[in-house]
């Protein structure tokens, strides 16, 4: 098979090396070289803000991540994507995301801001609950607050995609019923096939496909099959036969929802031992997908084009 291109809708390298090790390095999943050698086109790259950092010490640590993203694109080729018109520059691309909305400090105005600093995604929570909502693992409060719905609506009008991934079962479905936009969960997997609360059970899944957002293929062992005998729920390494079992996965959102609904979502960086072991490796999806009995032209959706035409769709 010839090298497809691809896009994927999230990792964590921005935050986990900054700048210069997204340029150059030989310790991470994700470096520009070895996405350009793997086929890669666009990367969404997160700020993942840990949970340990609130307000304004959460507003801070984003815009310092705004800014190393901001260099990563001044030194290098790479495009980033602000609108839809940024798609037809040459690639590599890049979208800028928050992995957690705790920078904007449940201030709204602090949308503008981070839009102007070329944030065009937000993953509304991570694992514990913030000032929109309740989280997957951790979280407790309030399904979605004032803030919460207000920060989607204003999300909608300002075209930033809303990504509910790690939102517990209950924000998801406020969010959707907010949301007057098409959702997408950018690194998550099927529930019937790994019954763990960071994927999405079948009614999640046609809901969002429903509304024509995206469900990103998550390459965390934990969120592709069950850990073995013994071991704890936090488990984590190399699952023989990971990539395999993801374009199961797969097969089963194509099939309850459509294969327009299928993307790529690796969280590269975002743990320790990837189904894909990095980034130069993608192809290997192709090959797994292949397998499982999905065409060319489908694998290239879900490489490629279904991403694209979101973000044609989608983008300011
Ligand atoms: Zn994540």
């Amino acid at each position: 098979m010839s090298t497809i291109p691809f896009f994927d809708f999230h990792c964590d390298s921005l935050t986990k090396g900054g700048y210069k090790k997204l340029i150059k390095n030989d310790t991470m999943h994700w470096s520009l070289p070895r996405f350009i050698q793997g086929g890669g086109q666009l990367q969404v790259h997160a700020i993942f803000t840990p949970p340990e950092y609130k307000k304004g010490d959460a507003t801070m640590f984003a815009m310092k991540y705004a800014s190393e993203w901001q260099k990563f694109l001044e030194e290098t080729n790479t495009t980033g994507v602000r609108s839809k018109e940024d798609l037809d520059e040459e690639g590599p691309f890049s979208i800028l995301s928050l992995e957690d909305a705790s920078p904007l400090a449940g201030n709204i105005e602090a949308l503008n801001m981070f839009f102007d600093l070329g944030v065009r995604l937000i993953t509304l929570v991570w694992s514990c609950d913030n000032e929109v909502g309740r989280g997957v693992i951790h979280g407790q409060g309030p399904a979605i607050t004032k803030f919460g719905k207000n920060l989607i609506r204003k999300m909608n009008e300002k075209n930033v995609i809303v990504d509910l991934s790690h939102a517990s079962d209950e924000l998801f479905w406020e969010a959707v019923k907010t949301s007057s936009k098409p959702v997408v969960a950018s690194h998550s997997n099927s529930r019937k096939f790994r019954n763990h609360p960071r994927n999405l059970t079948d009614d999640q899944i046609k809901e969002i496909s429903n509304c024509d957002g995206i469900i990103g293929l998550v390459y965390v062992p934990n969120f592709v099959g069950d850990p073995p005998k013994g071991t704890q729920d936090e488990w984590d390494f190399e699952l023989k036969g990971g990539a395999e079992m993801l374009a199961k996965h797969a097969a089963h959102i194509a099939e309850i929802s459509k294969v327009e609904t299928v993307v790529l979502g690796s969280d590269f960086d975002g743990t320790n031992s990837p189904v894909i072991a990095e980034v130069s490796k993608t192809q290997i999806m192709a090959e797994e997908l292949k397998k499982v009995g999905f065409s060319d032209n489908d694998i290239e959706k879900i490489f490629y084009k279904n991403a694209k035409k979101f973000l044609l769709k989608n983008l300011p």
